[in-house]
């Protein structure tokens, strides 16, 4: 079976581990510094907190810009559902809009009419890996007095207008899931610029403590913080983001190649000035397929092809969310994109042999 996805990892970052065991030292330490600052150079932002995981880093994310119970908060129904949890776990309300057909990311036209006079923050997604529409959100923010929070847990290294994701809006996110372009088993960053922002998050990831001032509390806090041993794998990881975004883009333009002329599938759309880091690649069948979403999907798996579904159901769907699903707005695109969009496999190792017996497949499959 030739898997959607599959971590990179070396020698190096088993090497990094064992360095680390051998050094008594495995809480976090020295080397999740180094990591902050070398994250903070990746990105262009002044800060950067690593956590245990990319949930972990919204909740922070959110707790830090000052959501507290009752805030609303602006959002995509179509993203994995930590980004609505983060949302709860703060105590904010989701107030969904609809996405754009072309990225699948929130439509910035349709968030206006979302704003009340309860809205805190938008937090955009940038799904797949393409950054959201960041001048119009932040435009928006601006005239609005809102906070802009990016999720980029799909979007390490991408770019929007020369920025690097991370360094967009007041606050962004990060995850290092093993599915993730880049991977620990378990971890999350959080990024910004703006100095209190920055310290509220240090207190609410150990506990609510100073640091340097041990037994020292400034209100509720939790422990979200990382180990040194992910650190280490982290900063290994780091120093491949270049090479496996570059083999994610290469093997995504062959299969834009592949699939251009096909009238049965849409091919994932980049718009000017920004990068996708393809965390997915994402195709989209259209009305002229003679395959449901689903029968392309079961015959790839039949062929040892894994292909999924990001993601199957609008969160305004989900049973805790449905009390959110706001009569004031429709999610045609939404609804769309849930019922025909697959995913198939994108790795750094995936070899040129499995790409072309993949394209072939799903050519065959379609024709
Ligand atoms: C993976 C992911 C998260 C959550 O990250 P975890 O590390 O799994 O907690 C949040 N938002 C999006 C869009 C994601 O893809």
């Amino acid at each position: 079976m030739i898997p959607i996805s599959k971590p990179y990892i070396g020698q190096q970052e088993i090497n990094a581990v064992v360095k680390v065991l051998r050094s008594g030292q495995i809480a976090q330490g020295p080397r999740t510094v180094e990591l902050e600052k070398k994250f903070t150079k990746l990105c262009g932002s002044k800060y950067a907190i690593a956590v245990t995981n990319g949930t972990a880093a919204l909740h922070l994310a959110l707790h830090a810009i000052g959501i507290r119970p009752g805030d609303e908060v602006v959002t995509t129904p179509f993203t994995f559902i930590a980004t609505a949890n983060a949302i709860l776990m703060a105590g904010g309300v989701p107030v969904f809009v609809d996405i754009d057909e072309e990225t699948y990311n929130i439509d910035p036209k349709q968030i206006e009419k979302a704003i009340t006079k309860k809205t805190k923050a938008i937090v955009a997604v940038d799904l797949y890996g393409q950054p959201a529409d960041y001048q119009e959100i932040n435009a928006l923010a601006k005239k609005y007095q809102l906070y802009v929070v990016e999720d980029a847990a799909q979007s390490i290294n991408a770019d929007y207008k020369n920025k690097k994701t991370g360094n967009l809006t007041d606050v962004a996110s990060f995850s290092f899931y093993a599915t993730k372009n880049i991977t620990c088993g378990e971890g999350g960053m959080v990024t910004m610029s703006n100095r209190e922002v920055y310290d509220r998050a240090v207190l609410f990831r150990n506990h609510g403590m100073p640091p340097g001032k041990r037994y020292t509390y400034i209100g509720l806090g939790y422990n979200y913080r990382i180990s040194d041993i992910m650190s280490v794998i982290l900063m290994e990881q780091l120093k491949r983001l270049d090479k496996i975004t570059a083999k994610r883009q290469a093997i995504a333009e062959q299969y834009n190649k592949a699939f251009n002329t096909l009238k049965s599938v849409k091919i994932p759309s980049v718009k000017k000035k920004r990068s996708h880091g393809y965390h997915q690649y994402t195709l989209q069948l259209t009305e002229q397929s003679s395959l449901s979403r689903d029968q392309l999907i079961n015959y790839l798996l039949k062929h040892d092809i894994q292909a999924n579904i990001y993601y199957p159901q609008p969160l305004y769907e989900i049973d805790h969310l449905k009390k959110f699903n706001s009569k004031a707005q429709s999610f045609p695109v939404t609804e769309k994109a849930v019922k025909s969009v697959v995913s198939i496999p994108i790795y750094p190792e995936l070899s040129a042999k499995d790409q072309l017996y993949i394209q072939k497949t799903i050519i065959k499959a379609l024709s």
